[in-house]
């Protein structure tokens, strides 16, 4: 299994990248929304990365609103049905519903819990949208 996880800080990176790998998916990284849109433009070219099993958004990034990523992803056709996780260090309220409404499947609300992370990304990446 592949996942891309768009996250701008190291240390949340680093324990995201470390629980997946253990379980053995490939992880590609973008550290922007810009970074993003390069990987979206080059999927489906045959080009690596190649088209993810799920997407890890982190909702607050330097560069760009993650609600706009959700849209851009969406209208790509090979990302249209990916499982997309929106992540979120400040859960407000009505941030869940905005992201479901913008076209994540999920919502995961930082600090990550090593506990139950992967059983989470497992099942939402074997539940593609149709
Ligand atoms: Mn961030």
């Amino acid at each position: 299994m592949r996942a891309w996880v768009v996250e701008d800080n190291d240390q949340n990176f680093e324990l995201v990248e470390y629980l997946l790998s253990e379980a053995g998916w490939e992880v590609a990284r973008a550290t922007s929304g810009a970074e993003l849109r390069a990987l979206t433009a080059r999927t489906g070219l045959g080009a690596e990365p190649a088209e993810p099993d799920i997407v890890l958004l982190d909702m607050n990034l330097p560069d760009a609103s993650g609600l706009d990523l959700i849209v851009a992803l969406r209208a790509h056709s090979a990302l249209a049905t990916v499982p997309v996780v929106a992540v979120t260090a400040h859960a407000m309220r009505g941030d869940r519903e905005r992201c479901l409404a913008a076209g994540c499947d999920a919502y995961l609300s930082k600090p990550i819990d090593p506990a139950t992370f992967l059983g989470e990304i497992a099942a939402l990446a074997g539940a593609r949208r149709r």
